[in-house]
């Protein structure tokens, strides 16, 4: 491969550029003559000689080698391979951390993070609210491999110290909180996990673990702010279309043996063909996605704030968002500028009947609107709509949504790339029937 002489360094570039040409050179492709990046479909690869087989198992997994910028030995897709080495290069960069390791789904990332910071014994203190399928794998899986959970109030960070055991290694969340948008300070946890640490050994210290999905490292880098792994499913806004499902894990070199390792053994690999979508078609407009759903949920939060039927929204990019200098201080694109997402949560004023006027709101919305579709998932071109008290978050008992801030009014909207004056006309006409 030819090595171009460029007239500038990569970091002279900012991220949204980055994310649509990726590494200058990349030692994982041949990329000097496409101006697309090729798809690699192959399960096994040619090696050309045992020595260089063998080679090939001696380097995997090795920081250093993945590091150190040779041309990787190619053995078998589930070990490693090209098109999805490209997407993790890109990745990495865009969340802050040395290494990105990606999966089949957001879940097989959660639970390839989870795992290998976790033996037989140790504990994982979340977050009261957290995805329904990661409170199923902390509450139903870890507890089978002698692994156990607690959850507790990350809004009230004082609060933690009480609950850490001497067996708490990992500190985990979502900000913004699925699906009531309450940010949770990731400097402030930091800080509590530093002072859990301060009477610790290297190895018994507790991870700051952070689910990145909602804000995607366009609006926030926590690992800037001090957490420790990034997990991430790549099936919502990153992705993007709706298209393809996957996940990652973001870290630090010290972890790439270990999730390549377990990635390798568990078997939940993302494939080539999914990673390509991603890499073309996702990363490369997450920018202008992400811009023109805020700016549309900017609208869609004010239209929806001044209406006589809504309680309460909280968008973070909202005047009167409660946790304003946080969101401002912690939701940020990778120029410094506010960036506040495309999720926002609104409650309704009560109707009178035994079903919540939020449940008819959706229900009507289902039947009649054309830019608003109810579905669970977030994050895509087409703006979704859902009631997460009967729908996402129903396995909790109600005492306890009610207890976290979920009402049965609440209403969940992902904002989509659809005309503004569109949304709001189909939820003006929509809330006019409820
Ligand atoms: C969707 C989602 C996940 C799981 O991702 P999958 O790709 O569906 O496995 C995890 N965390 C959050 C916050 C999500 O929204």
């Amino acid at each position: 491969m030819e090595t171009r002489k460029r007239h500038a360094r990569k970091e002279d570039y900012r991220m949204r550029t980055h994310l649509i040409h990726g590494n200058f050179e990349s030692k994982k492709w041949d990329y000097d003559h496409h101006v697309i990046p090729p798809i690699s479909h192959s399960t096994a690869f040619r090696l050309d000689s045992v020595h260089r087989g063998a080679q090939g198992f001696v380097q995997f997994a090795s920081a250093d080698e993945a590091l150190s910028g040779h041309m990787p030995i190619y053995i078998y897709d589930r070990l490693d391979e090209p098109t999805r080495s490209m997407l993790e290069e890109t990745l990495a960069y865009a969340e802050g951390g040395d290494v990105c390791i990606t999966f089949a789904s957001g879940m097989a990332a959660i639970s390839a993070a989870l795992g290998v910071a976790l033996r037989q014994g140790q504990e994982v203190l979340a977050h009261q609210i957290v995805y329904g399928c990661t409170y199923s794998l902390m509450t139903n899986w870890l507890p089978r491999f002698g692994m156990r959970v607690r959850f507790g109030d990350f809004l009230k960070s004082e609060s933690l110290l009480a609950q850490v055991t001497p067996a708490t290694r990992v500190l985990y969340f979502e900000t913004p909180v699925n699906p009531t948008m309450e940010l949770i300070d990731l400097a402030e946890i930091r800080r509590v996990a530093d002072q859990i640490n301060a009477g610790r050994e290297e190895k018994e210290r507790v991870l700051v673990m952070v689910d990145n999905t909602f804000a995607t490292p366009y609006c926030q880098r926590p690992l800037k702010l001090g957490a420790d792994i990034v997990v991430e499913s790549l099936t919502k806004d990153i992705g993007g279309f709706g298209t393809d499902m996957g996940g990652a894990v973001i870290a630090s070199s010290a972890w790439y043996n270990h999730l390549m390792l377990f990635r390798k053994d568990f078997g939940g690999v993302l494939t080539p063909r999914s990673a390509w979508g991603i890499l073309v078609y996702g990363l490369p407009t997450l920018a202008t996605r992400m811009i023109n759903q805020q700016k549309t949920a900017q609208r869609v939060a004010k239209f929806l704030s001044e209406h006589p039927k809504v309680d309460t929204v909280a968008y973070p990019g909202s005047e009167c968002f409660a946790q304003k200098p946080l969101a401002h201080r912690q939701m940020q694109n990778p120029d410094g500028k506010f960036a506040p997402g495309g999720m926002l949560y609104f409650v309704l004023k009560g109707g009178n009947g035994s079903v919540s006027r939020a449940e008819k709101l959706v229900d009507y919305i289902a039947e009649h609107a054309y830019t608003i579709t109810l579905a669970v998932s977030l994050g895509q071109i087409k703006t979704l709509i859902e009631h997460p008290f009967s729908m996402t978050h129903s396995a909790l008992p109600d005492e306890q949504k009610r207890a976290f801030g979920m009402h049965p009014e609440g209403v969940r909207l992902s904002i989509g790339l659809e005309d503004w004056h569109d949304i709001i006309r189909d939820l003006e006409i929509a809330l006019e029937r409820v």
